[in-house]
């Protein structure tokens, strides 16, 4: 699995961060998802290999404009570039009728499907080689987090289960491996009892606008990454007086609390700078997580690069 981020500011670009939006990309084949789509969104997908063609789902963490602006854009551009495919979007159910009333107003007709799920029903959607489940969060306005899964992983087969049952070599030790739930001498079998895994699967959270960071605890169970908002350090979340973000501590010591093996914050206020001289910088968000989280730490910029192992070993792609 793989994470590109393509927008790392809160509220308003700067120029040299975008407003939100995440690629997630699948470990076997070229599909990705898209975690919220802020405005320019599509100008950023353009800088990377991403294509819209592969695009399987769209997930909107909450309404708020930094998140969703870009929407109708890129179904505009995915339509002009020929796309035909359906397409699920998985958003706050205002989101919906943001984007009919704008295809109606401006004539916008999409040649492909839309398929919308109500993020507000907390919906667990599955697809080929993913799994998501949704969360709620706390924000000024409904706000969620969504835990990818991988759904096929390493497996070899239980040699010992499978001759205690007495099931024959052939098709249905091929269907167990698969990850088939068989019957057998009239009795289902589940495969999962009959695998022995390698690893864990790999699964990362992304979380929407947030300022109870413990609200994600169930969430993170079996999780090796967080990806979440830190818009700004303890002091100058009390100077802003702001209701609905977290401050890095925040975050950081809720990471802590769960042993979270690795934390990647985001959705910095345009006010932070990332020279580590200007003030205030990126860097103060840095220490002021560091000092409250040990395990692996990263502050995502735009185009920042991160991979997932299958071992759970997550750290950032350097250069190509
Ligand atoms: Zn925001
Ligand atoms: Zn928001």
């Amino acid at each position: 699995m793989n994470l590109l981020f393509l927008g790392t500011s809160a509220g308003v670009p700067t120029k040299t961060r975008n407003v939100t939006g995440i690629a997630l990309r699948e470990s076997k084949g070229k599909g990705w998802y898209l975690v919220d789509c802020g405005e320019g969104t599509q100008h950023q997908v353009l800088h990377t290999k991403l294509s819209f063609h592969s695009l399987k789902a769209i997930f909107i963490t909450h309404v708020h404009g930094d998140h969703c602006y870009g929407l109708p854009g890129i179904l505009a551009s995915a339509a002009m570039g020929g796309r035909k495919a359906p397409l699920t979007i998985v958003a706050p159910a205002g989101i919906k009728t943001w984007l009919e009333a704008t295809c109606e107003v401006t004539q916008l007709c999409l040649p492909f499907a839309l398929e919308f799920i109500a993020s507000d029903d907390l919906p667990s959607v599955e697809f080929e080689n993913i799994a998501v489940e949704t969360f709620s969060l706390s924000h000024r306005v409904a706000s969620y987090a969504y835990t990818f899964t991988e759904r096929k992983i390493d497996a070899a087969l239980d040699m010992e289960k499978l001759a205690q049952k007495g099931i024959p070599r052939g098709p249905l030790w091929g269907q167990l491996k698969q990850g088939v739930d068989i019957e057998f001498a009239g009795e289902p079998l589940r495969s999962q009892d009959y695998l022995i895994f390698k690893n864990t699967p790999r699964k990362v959270v992304i979380a929407g606008d947030n300022d109870q960071p413990d609200l994600l605890s169930e969430a993170c169970a079996e999780a090796q990454v967080l990806v979440h908002e830190a818009t700004y350090t303890e002091e100058m979340a009390e100077k802003a007086g702001d209701v609905g973000h977290s401050y890095a501590k925040l975050v950081a010591a809720f990471a802590e609390s769960i042993k979270l093996p690795s934390l990647v914050l985001t959705h910095f206020s345009p006010r932070y700078q990332f020279s580590s001289h200007a003030s205030p910088s990126i860097e103060d968000i840095r220490k002021e997580a560091e000092g409250a989280y040990s395990g692996s730490l990263f502050l995502a910029r735009d185009f920042g690069e991160y991979t997932l192992e299958k071992t759970g070993y997550f750290s950032e792609v350097v250069g190509e």
